[in-house]
């Protein structure tokens, strides 16, 4: 599927890895949701290396934000991702200990969803840099939903304010290019898609091939 799926709504996700190979299961992960037939991923921030934010001390992050237009309705979607959390070895009961992958539902569209399992926009986005900074890369000058505020002027706020670090990781690049090529799709979707997505990425490393 391409950047010109009908009904496709412009959704932002969160990844983040602190257990493992972070970097590899970062794209191991942007792999997979290229992969997906009902997925296209449209941008893709930086890679960002964040200091765990719980009660508890754990190894820093890698995060990173990828914008994807999809027609999955958002349980579909959360279902999609917590199988590919799965897949790559995140223990169910995986909640605040350290994992292999995270993905999350930062924003759905416009839409504010209060079900459940899922609540959109992601619980606490507003008040946590490691998501607010990758996002504003790919999102600024979004609206944030139920708010007057851009997504830009919210990451600016806790800049300001202050907390725990993070930083733009010094490595490579998490997507082969951070532009939509002509065909409206980021550089290495279709390759992603043909190879099934693990280890198909442009530059993934051999420990992600496995
Ligand atoms: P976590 O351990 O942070 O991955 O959170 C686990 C649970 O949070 C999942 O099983 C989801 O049901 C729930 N959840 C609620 N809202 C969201 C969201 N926007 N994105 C991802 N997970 C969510």
């Amino acid at each position: 599927m391409n950047g010109q799926m009908a009904g496709a709504v412009p959704v932002f996700l969160g990844l983040g890895s602190n257990q493992g190979d972070r970097l590899a299961h970062l794209r191991d992960a942007v792999a997979s949701l290229m992969a997906h037939p009902r997925l296209s991923v449209t941008a893709c921030s930086r890679i960002w290396e964040t200091e765990h934010v719980g009660p508890d001390v754990q190894d820093p992050y890698l995060n990173a934000c990828v914008a994807v237009a999809t027609d999955l309705p958002p349980l579909e979607l959360l279902d999609t991702l917590k199988g590919l959390e799965a897949a790559a070895g995140r223990q169910p009961d995986g909640h605040r200990r350290p994992r292999p992958i995270d993905l999350d539902i930062l924003l759905y569209g416009e839409q504010v969803i209060r079900e459940g399992r899922l609540t959109v926009p992601h619980p606490q986005w507003r008040e946590r840099a490691f998501v607010l900074e990758p996002l504003a890369e790919i999102a600024g000058a979004r609206p944030c939903p139920e708010s007057n505020e851009t997504i830009g002027q919210v990451c600016a706020k806790i800049r300001r304010k202050g907390g725990p670090w993070v930083r733009p990781y010094d490595g490579e690049a998490l997507c082969g290019g951070q532009g939509l090529n002509d065909e409206g799709v980021l550089p290495g979707q279709d390759q992603a898609r043909e190879q099934g997505g693990r280890g198909c990425y442009p530059g993934a490393t051999s420990s992600s091939k496995a």
